[in-house]
């Protein structure tokens, strides 16, 4: 049960304790049969076993030592060794512990564990991100070590991590500051230059227009005409940031105005059309490839979301549950569905393939007549 007692490091390596401990805790039953098992012990001893190093110790009547189990050193003659439950054990019987082997030091694997924590600490309390240099230099191992070391604990490399980290209190520090300097400042980015250019990762749009709504944004519009009715497109300069359907014009364009408030919203020139006339051959076949680029708007969990569903083939359907399972969230069924309501891109982001657990329809923001011509379109083709 070693190693229960520390706090986990976060969550991935908390997992992967889980698998540790679930190993260890055979472990105690094990040993204490093969107490009642010398051959055993011996055995691990001469398979110089590391998974029973800290469940006993062995020592040498000739050399007056005792070892781990997986001790380098050449092996003694059977009849000169004797085991011990523990270290203390064998010093009690005056024996001294091994210098090449260490026995009463913690394993290498609770050692790695114990030097990758410590480094996710330097890497979440720095200003800047610590070089890999110097987190191994820190931790005591070479560079390559420390990474390899580093990776088969957490599952991501020290990088990785320091990025995830960053982009977390970034995302925390906007919703929080009262500038975007400050928030920059904060996050430990110290110029703003490079911030800017990782932000485009981060959140989708420039950290300005993130904290004002989508302010100072000119999206382009124009509404056309389809089989389904009304149709809005509008696009920012990255792609199309809406696709809209409805009855009445005027209504789709005052829920552009309410989706985008602080956006300047400017009517479309001819250049235009050629967008507007793709995505209504879209709407009348949603099953055809569209690739023109879409500005896709919304929180890191929406993303997903939007992102699953656009990896559902056209002309099937899944239902919610579904849905958050693909997401690696089977829980988060509410959360999913209203994801999915604040879709703003009708048929080119398919949430239309979304349906009831028993396989009814359920509601469509653009209305369920809609929905259920979109998917009858896609059963057909
Ligand atoms: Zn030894």
């Amino acid at each position: 049960m070693q190693g229960r007692d520390k706090a986990p490091i976060f969550l991935i390596m908390e997992t992967r304790k889980t698998t540790t401990m679930l190993a260890k805790t055979k472990q105690p039953s094990a040993r204490r049969s093969s107490m009642r098992d010398e051959d055993s012990l011996y055995a691990a001893v001469v398979a110089r076993d590391k998974s029973m190093d800290g469940t006993f110790v062995y020592s040498v009547a000739t050399t007056g030592v005792y070892c781990r189990p997986s001790c380098p050193s050449r092996h003694a003659r059977r009849e000169n060794m004797a085991f011990h439950a523990s270290g203390a054990a064998a010093q009690a019987a005056g024996f001294r512990a091994c210098k090449r082997c260490k026995p009463d030091a913690p394993s290498l694997e609770a050692e790695h564990a114990r030097l990758v924590a410590n480094a996710c600490r330097l890497i979440e309390e720095a200003e800047e991100p610590p070089t890999l240099d110097a987190l191994a230099a820190d931790v005591g191992l070479s560079p390559y070590h420390f990474h390899r070391v580093f990776k088969s604990i957490t599952g991501v490399t020290p990088k990785a991590y320091a990025i995830a980290h960053r982009q977390k209190r970034v995302r925390d520090n906007l919703k929080r500051s009262t500038s975007v300097t400050e928030a920059i400042h904060d996050a430990g980015f110290n110029s703003s230059g490079r911030f800017y250019a990782n932000a485009g990762e981060v959140l989708g749009m420039t950290p300005t227009t993130f904290r004002a709504g989508g302010k100072d944004m000119q999206l382009r519009f124009a509404i056309g005409k389809s089989s389904l009715g009304a149709v809005l497109v509008a696009a920012s300069s990255k792609g199309i940031a809406a696709i809209l359907l409805g009855d009445d014009p005027e209504k789709l364009v005052h829920d552009l105005e309410v989706r985008f408030p602080k956006s300047e919203l400017i009517g479309s020139d001819r250049e235009f059309e050629e967008v507007v006339a793709r995505t209504i051959a879209l709407i009348e076949a949603p099953g055809a490839r569209f690739d023109l680029p879409l500005d896709v708007r919304g929180t890191a969990f929406q993303h997903r979301v939007w992102q699953a569903l656009r990896e559902i083939p056209a002309g099937t359907t899944v239902s919610y549950a579904e849905l958050a399972e693909r997401i690696g969230l089977p829980k988060a069924i509410r959360a999913v569905a209203a994801a999915c309501a604040a879709n703003r891109l009708a048929v080119a982001i398919p949430c239309h393939r979304v349906v009831r657990n028993d396989g009814a329809l359920s509601g469509y923001r653009w209305g369920v007549e809609r929905k259920r011509k979109l998917l009858a379109r896609e059963a057909r083709s």
